[in-house]
């Protein structure tokens, strides 16, 4: 966590300075300078979307842009799940770290919202499957548990799982980010990486450490 990898920032070194969101706009036709458009496939044209992959620096703007739009129909899919699972837990810290983190990650979405901007692009959410087997996940630990202890545990499982996929997604993305150029998008994705692990931590020191597995010993003497 304290390790902050600032090297990674210098590497932008053919991509284009220009800021201005006009650079996003004319993905066709933009050159980047060095490279000429030797490898640029003929299937581009299939259903009349012209999709220049000319270069690795637009190949990687590709990935940077298909990674957010995967995070971002994860959090909004978040807002909705994890009210649910603040709902059928039972340990108050643990309630209380599943609210703040909701509350967390509607600022996420913002911040999202804001480096699709910076992007010049209109937000667009594209389905995580991988998120989406996460909730379901949570969903069925939930359905196979008796409210109380264990089935605290299993959220909190459940959502250490989600914390780690999103620390592992944002930071693939700051640091896609940092090689395109793209510095204030990598600050607004680095904040919401750091929320991502204050998340996982706070899931378990505070809230692990609470949980009263004695309180139904006896009540599992059947
Ligand atoms: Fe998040
Ligand atoms: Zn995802
Ligand atoms: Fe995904
Ligand atoms: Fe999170």
């Amino acid at each position: 966590m304290k390790t902050e990898t600032k090297s990674t920032a210098k590497k932008s070194s053919t991509a284009t300075k220009s800021k201005s969101t006009a650079d996003s706009k004319s993905t066709a036709s933009k050159s980047t300078g060095s490279k000429t458009t030797a490898s640029k496939s003929s299937s581009s044209s299939k259903a009349g979307k012209v999709k220049a992959k000319s270069t690795a620096a637009e190949g990687l703007r590709e990935l940077y842009m298909d990674s957010l739009k995967d995070i971002y129909w994860a959090e909004k899919a978040l807002l909705k799940a994890l009210p649910k699972m603040a709902k059928n837990a039972t340990t108050e810290s643990l309630i209380m770290a599943i609210d703040e983190h909701t509350a967390v990650t509607e600022e996420q979405v913002a911040r999202l919202e804001k480096v699709f901007e910076l992007a010049g692009k209109k937000a667009t959410a594209k389905k995580c499957e991988a998120m989406d087997g996460l909730i379901k996940e949570a969903q069925d630990i939930m359905e196979s548990t008796e409210p109380g202890p264990v089935r605290d545990a299993g959220i909190i499982a459940a959502s250490q799982k989600v914390e780690h996929y999103e620390i592992a997604t944002y930071g693939t993305l700051c640091a896609f980010a940092k090689t395109l150029g793209e510095d204030e998008a990598a600050q607004l994705l680095e904040a919401t990486l750091n929320e991502e692990k204050q998340a996982d931590m706070t899931l378990t020191e505070a809230a692990y450490n609470n949980i009263n597995f004695e309180a139904t010993e006896a009540d599992d003497e059947e």
